[in-house]
């Protein structure tokens, strides 16, 4: 297992959609491996494939206080969800020292395979729906800044050009 480094805002891989695994093969469990391994390392809760660079559709999740252990996902998709909206503040690997407030479904229901065990299904609400509609949205090339007003948006991003500049300067 090795830290893979998390690509930044500003890497079109971030904004590239992913393509679907046909087969998980060795090559992709020992990603899975890293993903889990750099997600820990950041302290994160969710890690997307194309954060590490690999456009291919997985995501990592560990939601801690939620009531389900840790799990990765291959090829999964949004099968349900919920009408109910649902506000919270969300930050990401890719994007350091941001956070806002994003809107999304308070229910999902999620359909993927799981290297270890298959198909599954995982019915999610609160902060579990929430970290998952964050990590498939990367695995479309969507940030959660993508998901705020245009004036917020404008905001973080000036934000983020004064951290990166600041972060150059040291
Ligand atoms: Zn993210």
């Amino acid at each position: 297992m090795a830290i893979r480094a998390v690509r930044l805002l500003g890497d079109p891989v971030l904004r590239t959609p992913a393509r679907p695994v046909t087969e998980v093969t060795q090559a992709i469990r020992a990603l899975i491996a890293d993903m889990f391994e750099t997600m820990y390392n950041a302290e994160g809760v969710g890690l997307a494939a194309p954060q590490v660079g690999v456009g291919e559709r997985i995501i990592v999740v560990d939601a801690r206080e939620e009531d389900i252990a840790p799990f990765a996902l291959v090829n999964p998709v949004i099968v349900e969800i919920g009408g109910e909206r649902d506000k919270g503040e969300e930050g990401c690997l890719s994007i350091p020292g941001l956070k806002e407030i994003v809107e999304r479904a308070l229910h999902v229901t999620v359909e993927g395979t799981d290297p270890d065990a298959g198909v599954r299904r995982i019915d999610a609400d609160g902060l579990l729906a929430r970290i998952l509609q964050h990590e498939l949205d990367h695995l479309d090339g969507v940030l959660f800044l993508d998901r705020v007003s245009p004036l917020k948006r404008r905001m973080l991003l000036r934000k983020w050009r004064k951290l990166r500049a600041d972060t150059a300067d040291a």
